[in-house]
């Protein structure tokens, strides 16, 4: 089970490095959204907001976009591309 998380794990790392040039875990790091590379400063925002930035590490523009399925018209199926 542990092997399994890590191959998850690692496989969404190569997805995000892929798609955004970094990883989620360096986005957190430098506090910048893994889309636009904005820096996101979280204090003084909800506890919520802040879940939701360790959660997709996406400033609230670019989550707001991701949530927009227009934004996104070849669907989920994008991601088998990248095998
Ligand atoms: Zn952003």
């Amino acid at each position: 089970m542990i092997n399994r998380a890590k191959n998850v794990q690692n496989f969404i790392d190569k997805v995000e490095a892929e798609t955004f040039d970094i990883t989620g875990e360096e986005a957190i790091e430098k506090s910048i959204c893994i889309s636009c590379k904005a820096k996101v400063d979280l204090t003084g925002t909800e506890e919520i907001d802040q879940r939701e930035y360790q959660i997709s590490q996406l400033c609230p523009v670019c989550f707001d976009a991701a949530c927009d399925e227009e934004q996104w018209p070849e669907g989920p199926d994008r991601l088998e591309d990248t095998f």
